[in-house]
C-alpha cells in the first residue's frame, strides 16, 4: 500500500500544494487501493476512475499555471450514493433508481468540485438511507474493515468503511437519525452531522426532509472540519438552508487540538444512563470523559426527560416524511419500470414497479408512514410525534443553559455481526438510541473514536447547540489530542 493512502486530507493537501506529489499521483494511489481491497470491503457502488483522473489533472494543471488552490484541492473524496452527481450513477442503494444518472450535481458536490476535491465514486448505503448496518442496500452489504464479518454501521456504512480501509481520506454522508455518526463510531472514524440547514439538501435523494443533513466523514477531526467548511453555507435552492455565515469550524478544531478545555462544561444526560449500552462501550466512554476532564473540562449531570421518547417519535416522523417523499418513484419519472406492456393501467405498472424496486425495510416504512398520516390517525400519531419533538427541543435548550455541549456514547453497542439484527427491526432501530435526539432538535453532533471494546472501536458523541458547530469541533479535537486516532489491522 502506498503511503499516500495513509495520510490525512490535510497532509495530502499540503503534499500536493508543495509539489511533493501531484493530485494525479494521489488519485492513482487511492484508485489502486480501491482495486486491491474493495472486493472484500464493498464500500463503493460505483468507482468513477475516469472522472477522478480528469478532476485530478485539472488541479495539477491549475497548480502549474500558478492559480490559487483551495485548502483541499486535489484531495480524493467518496460520496454517499444518495447524493446526486451529474452523469454519475446515483442509486440511493435501491433497485428503483438503478441506472439513473442525474442531470445535475447536488450543491454539496458542486461545492466540492469548485474546491478542487477529486470525486472517486459513490459509496454504499442502506436503501434510501433507511437502516443502521448497510445490510439493507439492494446491492449487497459493506463489510467493516476492522472485522469483515461485522457491519460497518449504517446507513452510510460505505462512506465510513472507505475511510477505515484507506480507500479515501474523506467521504460525504447524510445524517437523518445517525447515519454519519453511527458508522463513524463502529469503524473508528470521525463523522459529523452539521446543524440542520447548515449544509444544503439540494440534490439529496430525500428521505425525511425535516431531518436530512449532509456532512463530512474523515479519519481526523481536522479533516472533518476542513470538509465541513467546503460543504456548508447558505444555498438559495434549499428553502431550509440557513442564511448565516458558517462558524469557523477549522479554527475551532485547531484550537481544540492544543488540548486546553479549561472552563468547558460537558453535560452528561441522566436519562441516557448506562441502560442500553454495553459495559465495554460505557468503559471506553468513561475513559474519554476522564481524558476531557484532565484537559480542564467540567462534567455536569443534566436532565433531558423526553429523550426516552425520541426513538418512537423518530420512527413516526421519518417514515411519515419518507412515505410522502418516495411517492415520486412511480415508474414514470425515474429508473425502473416494470410490466409496461402497453396493456396495463398506470396504477398496475406503478404497483409492479414498486413491488420489484423497493426492498422490505423501505416498504415497511412507507406503510407505517402512510398509516400515521392517514385521516383519523394523523393527530394520534404524526401530530403527537411532532409535539414530542418540541419537548425534546426544549430539553436541549434547557440543558444548554447549564452546559456547553452534551456528551454520550455514540452507539449502545460495537459493530455487530452481519445478519444478527436483520430479522428484528426494533433491534436495528436501537442502534440510534443516542444519535436521534439531536436530529429531532436540529443541532450539530459529532462522533470521535474514544477507544476499543472487545478489540472494536467505540465512538464518543459530542452534541452542541444549533449553529455552534465550532464548539463541537473544539471538544472533539481536544479528545482526539488526548486519546489519538484508531487504526485497524491490515486487511488480510
Ligand atoms: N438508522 C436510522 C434509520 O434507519 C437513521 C438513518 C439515517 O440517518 N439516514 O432511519
Amino acid at each position: 500500500m502506498s503511503d499516500l493512502t495513509r495520510m490525512s486530507a490535510a497532509q495530502l493537501a499540503g503534499v500536493i500544494a508543495h509539489g511533493e506529489a501531484s493530485a494525479t499521483e494521489v488519485t492513482e494511489a487511492h484508485l489502486t487501493r480501491i482495486a486491491e481491497v474493495d472486493d472484500r470491503v464493498h464500500a463503493f457502488l460505483h468507482v468513477d476512475a475516469e472522472g477522478a483522473r480528469a478532476a485530478a489533472l485539472d488541479v495539477d494543471e491549475r497548480r502549474s499555471a500558478g492559480e490559487p488552490l483551495g485548502p483541499l484541492a486535489g484531495v480524493p473524496v467518496g460520496v454517499k450514493d444518495i447524493v446526486a452527481t451529474r452523469g454519475v450513477p446515483t442509486t440511493a442503494g435501491s433497485r428503483i433508481l438503478e441506472g439513473w444518472r442525474p442531470p445535475y450535481d447536488a450543491t454539496v458536490v458542486e461545492r466540492m468540485r469548485a474546491a478542487g476535491l477529486v470525486m472517486l465514486g459513490k459509496t454504499n448505503l442502506d436503501e434510501f438511507a433507511m437502516g443502521s448496518s448497510t445490510e439493507y442496500s439492494a446491492y449487497g452489504p459493506t463489510y467493516n474493515p476492522w472485522d469483515l464479518t461485522r457491519i460497518p454501521g449504517g446507513s452510510g456504512g460505505g462512506s465510513a468503511a472507505a475511510l477505515a480501509a484507506y480507500e479515501a481520506p474523506l467521504t460525504v454522508g447524510t445524517d437523518t437519525g445517525g447515519s454519519i455518526r453511527q458508522p463513524g463510531a463502529v469503524t473508528g472514524t470521525v463523522g459529523a452531522k452539521p446543524t440542520y440547514g447548515g449544509t444544503s439538501r439540494y440534490g439529496l435523494v430525500a428521505f425525511s426532509s425535516s431531518l436530512d443533513t449532509p456532512g463530512p466523514c474523515a479519519r481526523t477531526v481536522e479533516d472533518a472540519a476542513l470538509l465541513h467548511a467546503v460543504l456548508a453555507g447558505h444555498d438559495p435552492r434549499d428553502s431550509t438552508s440557513i442564511p448565516q455565515p458558517v462558524p469557523d469550524v477549522v479554527g475551532a478544531a485547531r484550537l481544540g487540538a492544543t488540548g486546553d478545555l479549561t472552563g468547558v462544561r460537558l453535560g452528561l444526560v441522566r436519562e441516557f444512563g448506562a441502560e442500553g449500552a454495553e459495559p465495554g462501550v460505557m468503559a471506553a466512554f468513561r475513559d474519554g470523559l476522564d481524558a476531557l476532564t484532565k484537559l480542564g473540562a467540567e462534567v455536569v449531570e443534566v436532565s433531558c426527560p423526553h429523550f426516552q421518547y425520541a426513538l418512537p417519535a423518530y420512527y413516526l416522523i421519518a417514515p411519515s416524511e419518507c412515505s410522502s417523499n418516495l411517492a415520486r418513484f412511480d415508474g414514470v419519472r425515474y429508473g425502473l419500470r416494470v410490466g409496461d406492456d402497453g396493456q396495463k393501467a398506470i396504477e398496475e405498472v406503478m404497483s409492479l414497479t414498486r413491488e420489484a424496486g423497493f426492498g422490505p425495510e423501505v416498504k415497511r416504512r412507507v406503510i407505517i408512514g402512510t398509516y400515521a398520516l392517514s385521516s383519523g390517525y394523523y393527530d394520534a400519531y404524526y401530530g403527537q410525534a411532532q409535539k414530542v419533538r418540541t419537548l425534546i427541543t426544549r430539553d436541549f435548550t434547557a440543558a444548554f443553559e447549564q452546559v456547553d455541549v452534551l456528551v454520550s456514547p455514540t452507539t449502545p453497542f460495537v459493530a455487530f455481526p452481519l445478519g444478527s439484527r436483520t430479522s428484528d427491526p426494533y433491534q436495528m432501530y436501537l442502534a440510534d438510541l443516542y444519535t436521534i435526539p439531536t436530529n429531532l432538535y436540529g443541532g450539530p453532533a459529532i462522533s470521535v473514536p474514544c477507544g476499543l471494546s472487545e478489540g472494536l472501536p467505540v465512538g464518543f458523541q459530542i452534541m452542541a447547540p444549533t449553529l455552534a458547530d465550532d464548539r463541537m469541533y473544539r471538544v472533539a479535537a481536544a479528545l482526539e489530542s488526548a486519546v489519538g486516532t484508531l487504526t485497524p489491522g491490515e486487511l488480510s
